[in-house]
């Protein structure tokens, strides 16, 4: 892979035994691109805490560089501090702190607001135990009442002492190098990651761009309907495009590129495959 930036991966925590197979295959298959990580969501409220930290802990005993995730809202700063301790014993020191969705129709009522306030107490309470990314939103939070608002937020996570950042996933290369371009213009100096979505399937793909304020381009969008029932095309035509994408950043010269796998070793291979050929 010497041709590549570093790569990471994002696994969700698997819900069945036969998901725990699943991924321990996935993560062989992909260790072997040299990943610099695997990363682990965390479920929405901590809803999948028990089984976040099984899956980072299942990855790490088996020599893997895991970056844990970590949502704030509706924690208190003792659960917080608890499953620090925890991931510090165990010799964890990388994670993605992020603030996290509401569970719907949830109160939040956690001691944290935004995911700056998670960083900081991080940064408070273990030091520099943990290397810490947060998420960067090229194409804007969907919440923010403004692109100035968002980037003005992104940047208050940077001086909370964020040391790298990985992007929600795109289509349109030119927001991530305006985002590039203003991080610049405001000294924020830290890696910002760009994070690649492969096509795997069309309604989960414009499910998933909906929720996260993703903008799937007007012809991306045909072809995924025109594609919907026919996955072997669909997956090809996905192949060609994420690969073109990814080769457009690392020629740009991007500082890593962070895939989300949903758990998916095959379709990632094949774009692998080919940006190190290219
Ligand atoms: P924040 O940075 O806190 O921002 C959230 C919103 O609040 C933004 O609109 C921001 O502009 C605004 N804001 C920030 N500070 C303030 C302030 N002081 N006043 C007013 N508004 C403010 N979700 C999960 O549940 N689990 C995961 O594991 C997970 N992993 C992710 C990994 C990556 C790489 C990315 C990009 C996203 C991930 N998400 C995950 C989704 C993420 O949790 C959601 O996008 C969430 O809505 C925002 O999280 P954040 O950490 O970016 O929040």
């Amino acid at each position: 892979m010497a041709n590549l930036p570093p790569l990471s991966f994002e696994f969700y925590p698997p819900q069945t035994q036969e998901g725990v197979n699943k991924l321990k295959h996935t993560a062989k298959e992909l260790n072997k691109y040299k990943p610099d990580f695997f990363s682990v969501t965390f479920g929405a409220g901590g809803s999948t805490k028990e089984r976040t930290l099984d899956a980072v802990f299942e990855l790490s005993n088996s020599d893997f560089n895991v970056a844990p995730h970590i949502s704030c809202i509706s924690s208190s700063k003792v659960e917080i501090k608890e499953l620090l301790d925890q991931y510090k014993s165990k010799k964890i020191n990388h994670l993605v702190a992020l603030r996290g969705d509401n569970p719907s129709g949830a109160i939040n009522s956690g001691e944290f607001n935004y995911a700056n306030e998670l960083v900081r107490f991080i940064k408070l309470e273990m030091g520099d135990a943990f290397k810490i990314d947060v998420a960067a939103y090229p194409e804007v939070h969907p919440e923010s009442e403004s692109a100035k608002q968002d980037f003005i937020n992104f940047k208050n996570k940077v001086e909370a002492g964020a040391d790298s950042a990985i992007t929600q996933f795109f289509f349109n290369v030119d927001a991530y190098f305006k985002f590039i371009e203003e991080c610049q213009k405001s000294s924020i100096n830290i890696p910002i990651v760009p994070g690649i979505m492969p096509i795997y399937n069309s309604k989960q793909l414009i499910r998933f761009a909906n929720n996260c304020g993703a903008e799937i381009p007007r012809w991306l969008r045909f072809k995924l309907e025109d594609y919907a029932d026919d996955l072997d095309s669909l997956r090809e035509f996905g192949v060609d495009f994420i690969s073109e994408l990814s080769e457009t950043l690392i020629q740009n010269g991007v500082p890593g590129i962070h895939f989300y796998t949903i758990n998916y070793s095959k379709t990632l291979s094949k774009i692998i495959k080919n940006i190190s050929q290219s």
